[in-house]
């Protein structure tokens, strides 16, 4: 399978025909155990929180698309992030991009420092910053780039390096890009993570997540946490991204076509300050971009000056939905202090950039020049 291109990948890895009926879809197995055949022997699957024929599927698929070497699926992105520092120790010290998705703060703010292991925000963007902050307990690096909602970009493979000299374990969010258009693995990180939620499911109609690792102890180990600790995706669901992944490089291209014309056209409007978008030259790490991504997608953000502002021009908007979330076909527009990072307190928000007036747009598959009119009339009502 390694040796073909992507979109045959998107097609066939992990769905070839049902070895039973061949049946060209991998089919939705909706059972929670299956009979053994004899004391302690298996076909293969015995109870599904360990495994369930479909998941393996979709499981497989992630691998191939992200050339690591196991994929596991969770209940959802949060779900996978909660799998990747279920096996750390008190003492131990994990490092992550500053300003991540707000749900990943949440996690590690409310819930697991509350293991008495010491989360560290550092700017990531940093290379020097990074190096500063590796300690001895230092067990991973889990950075987001480019970053949710202000598109800021960390150096995977410089990162890499500085973590990897420190026997560090480096994770990335790849959920902005996709695993079209960023590869993690090859660019040296351990572990890639995704929220299936978005682009890869692509349709927004289910919740997942996923971890994808490179060595056969993350394989060990991220099924020990599926196994042991439940927060699995269910077949319906894993059948669900197992779809989206076959039309993914399809629709990552009109994504980006798409991403690509909304942000040329949001650069010429006055109105709006601080448009982010890795693509436009404008961009302060347009170069970094152009260097390890393949694509600079269909997430974007400005300021529109006030939270006012940005709450006009999200209720004028007609073919953009007012809606949290990202990398479906439709687009969304969002207002990001009040849902991503409503989690923050002011002044956290405030010391990120995250400010009343920012509104982020997930630029979806629709006709780009229509998508272009509806902002431009939503602009005119601000
Ligand atoms: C949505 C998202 C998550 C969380 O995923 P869920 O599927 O909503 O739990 C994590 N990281 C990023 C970058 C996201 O956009």
């Amino acid at each position: 399978m390694s040796n073909y291109k992507y979109s045959t990948l998107a097609v066939h890895a992990g769905q070839y025909p049902d070895p039973l009926t061949g049946a060209v879809n991998v089919p939705i197995y909706l059972s929670s155990t299956f009979e053994l055949t004899g004391i302690g022997t298996d076909r293969g699957w015995d109870y599904s929180r360990a495994g369930n024929p479909t998941r393996d599927r979709l499981e497989e698929a992630l691998a191939a698309l992200e050339g690591g070497t196991s994929g596991h699926a969770f209940g959802s992105g949060m779900a996978a992030i909660y799998a990747l520092v279920a096996t750390l120790h008190t003492g131990d010290h994990v490092i992550c991009s500053h300003n991540v998705y707000g749900g990943t703060t949440r996690l590690f703010n409310q819930i697991v420092r509350h293991y008495g292991i010491e989360i560290e925000y550092v700017d990531t963007s940093n290379p020097e910053a990074v190096a500063a902050a590796i300690r001895p307990a230092t067990k991973l690096m889990h950075i987001e780039t480019p970053t949710n909602p202000l598109m800021s970009l960390t150096d995977i493979s410089a990162v890499c390096e500085i973590a990897h000299a420190k026997g560090v374990e480096v994770s990335v969010d790849n959920t902005f890009m996709s695993p079209v258009l960023q590869s993690p693995l090859a660019l040296g990180a351990d572990i890639v993570m995704h929220s299936t939620t978005k682009f890869l499911n692509g349709h927004s109609d289910g919740l997942g997540g996923a971890l994808i690792g490179s060595k056969p102890e993350h394989k060990e180990r991220f099924h020990l946490v599926q196994k042991a600790a439940g927060g699995i995706l269910s077949p319906f669901e894993c059948f669900l991204v197992l779809r989206g992944i076959k039309t993914l490089p399809l629709r990552m291209r009109q994504h980006e076509e798409n991403g690509r014309a909304v942000a040329q056209f949001l650069s010429t409007q006055p109105k709006l300050n601080r448009l982010a978008y890795p693509g436009l030259p404008t961009h302060p790490q347009h170069a970094l971009a152009v260097k390890q991504q393949k694509g600079f997608g269909s997430m974007m953000s400005f300021d529109l000056g006030s939270r006012e502002a940005a709450g006009r021009f999200l209720g004028a908007v007609k073919i953009f939905l007012s809606a949290e979330s990202l990398g479906g076909v439709e687009s969304l527009a969002s207002h990001s202090a009040t849902t991503t990072h409503a989690a923050l307190s002011d002044a956290e928000r405030e010391s990120l950039g995250i400010t009343p007036g920012l509104v982020r747009l997930s630029v979806g598959i629709e006709d780009k020049d229509d998508l272009i009119a509806d902002l431009e009339q939503a602009l005119a009502a601000v």
